[in-house]
């Protein structure tokens, strides 16, 4: 993509009504800008980044065996009611009335609606187990929105929605979606503690927070050191029958955030903590049969007896990742985006872009890089070097190629690491087999 022709409105002022690191550089870095209080237009630039962190999400979700779909965003108030949940939500769900005068909602969850599609089409133990979900932008109308997208008001989540014969098969169902998130978080570069949480107004009797670490997080966090030892990628969520040991060596460890316990600073030495600072990016309950009973959904067991099911569901904040991975990941320039979610992976700066043959050899460099299947974002505008170098970092992507007057004379370009900050000369000829690592 060359830069001339891209969208990319980057600020060189701190906004100031941003508090935190991700609110002020997703603003800063032209990936956001705000329509209403909590609710966010994604720009080009930011858009690519929540569609490559939505991906990670979506084929995690499909190697642990959850069935994409799409709900909508409005829904019918009467099944909320029949759950009883209508009333319970509160002001957090936005209702909205149709010109019938029909009771309608903007979405802030699924449980009812995915029980009301299940309940219709399954009738018999046979088809279970079933795990199906979706991607969609959610409403809840938070009493403080703020930190930008980190707690929204309109925000992307994935939920799924486990569905079994048995609260010992429900387990199973829960382990996989356990292994599931460590690994989708460890993909995307952060590193995520699983924490025993309350179950909340979801309600049921086993539930767990991801918590990502990050100096700036909204809770404070508490956890054995020995979550460093363990590797999520080693573990294989579609092997339902044999997760226990693996979740079991998470769930065994101490972990909590303030909210659930409150081991005080010396405690927490005494214990062998690590005491630190994080977001909460998932949330996985398994509540058994508190929807599928009041809402009917049953099916036939083995000895032709009627049971409603054991459901579980799994969120995953997909649009407030975006900006726990920019806490974890910044410096003092700007963003420094883990290669899996960068929006581009290179950043090709053209100093002489008076120069015609400094250009054609930027051009060409531009064009094999593409071709190889790298996306570069590619600076050819005629602006001057020092903006071209700071918003390139303010950006954050992971590799800079910069060609100048100088360089090009003697072949060389300069490859600049943004997160370690390395930089390294390489020939003209070499940069593409450097970069595509041939
Ligand atoms: P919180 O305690 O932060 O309000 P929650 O317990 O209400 O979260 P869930 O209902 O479990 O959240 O939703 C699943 C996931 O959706 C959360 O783990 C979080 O990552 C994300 N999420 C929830 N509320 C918001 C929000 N207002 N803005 C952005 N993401 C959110
Ligand atoms: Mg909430």
């Amino acid at each position: 993509m060359r830069l001339s022709r891209y969208f990319l409105p980057t600020l060189k002022e701190t906004p100031a009504d941003a508090q935190i690191a991700s609110h002020r550089l997703m603003l800063r870095a032209g990936m956001i800008r705000q329509g209403a209080a909590g609710i966010y237009s994604w720009l080009p630039l930011g858009h690519r980044v929540l569609k490559k962190v939505e991906a990670i999400v979506r084929e995690e979700q499909d190697q642990a065996g959850a069935l994409e779909m799409l709900m909508p965003t409005i829904q019918s108030a009467d099944l909320w009611s029949e759950s009883g949940r209508y009333d319970d939500y509160g002001k957090e769900m936005l209702r909205i009335e149709d010109r019938h005068g029909r009771k309608m909602l903007f979405g802030p969850t699924n449980e009812e609606l995915i029980t009301d599609i299940f309940r219709r089409e399954i009738k018999s133990y046979k088809d279970l187990p079933k795990n199906l979900y979706h991607i969609q932008w959610k409403f809840r109308d938070e009493i403080r929105p703020r930190f930008g997208v980190m707690r929204g008001r309109e925000f992307l989540m994935k939920d799924a929605y486990s569905f079994d014969l048995s609260a010992e098969d429900g387990v199973k169902s829960y382990n996989a979606m356990f292994v599931a998130y460590l690994r989708t978080f460890a993909r995307l570069g952060v590193k995520a503690i699983p924490m025993r949480a309350d179950t909340g107004p979801i309600g049921g009797d086993l539930s767990h927070e991801f918590i990502v670490l990050a100096e700036t997080g909204e809770s404070e966090v508490y956890f054995d050191k020995g979550f460093n030892d363990f590797d999520p990628m080693a573990a294989n969520p579609s092997d339902g029958e044999n997760l226990q040991p693996v979740v079991d060596q998470w769930t065994s460890l101490y972990a909590a955030t303030d909210e659930m316990h409150e081991p005080d600073s010396a405690q927490a030495v005494g214990k062998n903590l690590v005491q630190g600072r994080g977001i909460e990016v998932g949330h996985i309950f398994f509540f058994g049969d508190k929807y599928s009973k009041p809402m009917k959904a049953e099916v036939q067991g083995p000895d032709g007896k009627t049971v409603a099911v054991q459901m579980g569901s799994y969120g995953v904040g997909v649009s407030r990742l975006v900006g726990a991975i920019i806490e974890a990941c910044h410096d003092e320039n700007g963003i420094v985006w883990p290669e899996s979610v960068a929006p581009f992976k290179v950043g090709l700066i053209n100093l002489a872009t008076k120069d015609e043959a400094c250009t054609a050899a930027c051009d060409k460099i531009y064009a094999d890089l593409s071709g190889a299947g790298i996306e570069v974002l590619y600076d050819d505008r005629a602006t001057g070097a020092g903006a071209k170098f700071s918003n390139m970092d303010l950006i954050g992507l992971p590799w800079q190629i910069v060609l100048g007057n100088r360089g090009f004379q003697n072949g060389i370009v300069e490859l600049k690491n943004r997160a370690t900050g390395e930089r390294e000369e390489v020939a003209i000829d070499e940069i593409v087999a450097r970069v595509t690592g041939n």
